[in-house]
């Protein structure tokens, strides 16, 4: 039985980025259609008992089990990694070390960033992930997919479905990209980014 993340914020402290009538119907509604989907999916079924990772790892994919616990998995880790707005927002710590050292300076990580989240056909998400050798990769992930899949560590997520951004900035997909460095939690991050 899963439940619905509760935000570490407020509804509208995202604004301007993500607007709490946005907020509304992404968590209100969307996660916890998957939430409400995965609790009946998994009655009776060898995954009522397994924890979320492990269903994404062990479900067939694409189906609706993993589906809906790919989507909350992935939710979950999106909600989780935003504040409010903050001016001169930067990674810190031993991750902007490393992305220093794999791109050069933290405007063209971002620049690859945003370029596969514009450029991901359809709906799904972006990831950056570690590799088990401490190096960091960024993918397109189509749907559901969470990097786990891979054995990758996600680490920061963009979702481009168009309920992530339709109501805030209808099709400017790459502004909305662009806007959310500014409510990163990169201290949150920080955390992630552990071997
Ligand atoms: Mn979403």
């Amino acid at each position: 039985m899963f439940n619905l993340l509760q935000l570490p914020y407020a509804e509208n402290a995202l604004e301007p980025v993500i607007s709490a009538k946005t907020i509304s119907f992404h968590h209100g509604k969307h996660l916890q259609g998957y939430v409400d989907n995965l609790n009946k999916l998994i009655q009776g079924t060898e995954f009522e008992n397994k924890s979320l990772v492990d269903i994404v790892k062990t479900a067939p994919s694409p189906s609706p089990i993993f589906n809906n616990a790919g989507q909350i998995l992935n939710h979950n880790l999106y909600f989780e990694q935003f504040q409010a707005p903050q001016s001169n927002n930067l990674p810190i710590g031993k991750l902007a070390e490393q992305i220093n050292t794999q791109w050069g300076s933290f405007d063209a990580f971002k620049a690859e960033f945003e370029t596969k989240g514009a450029t991901l056909f359809g709906s799904g998400w972006i990831w950056l992930s570690a590799k088990e050798d401490g190096t960091l990769i960024i993918t397109q992930e189509p749907g559901a997919n969470n990097p786990i899949t891979k054995a990758l560590l996600p680490i920061l997520t963009f979702d481009v479905w168009e309920h992530a951004y339709y109501l805030d900035y209808q099709n400017r997909r790459p502004s909305h990209l662009n806007d959310l460095w500014n409510i990163i939690n990169w201290t949150l991050i920080e955390t992630r980014f552990s071997f």
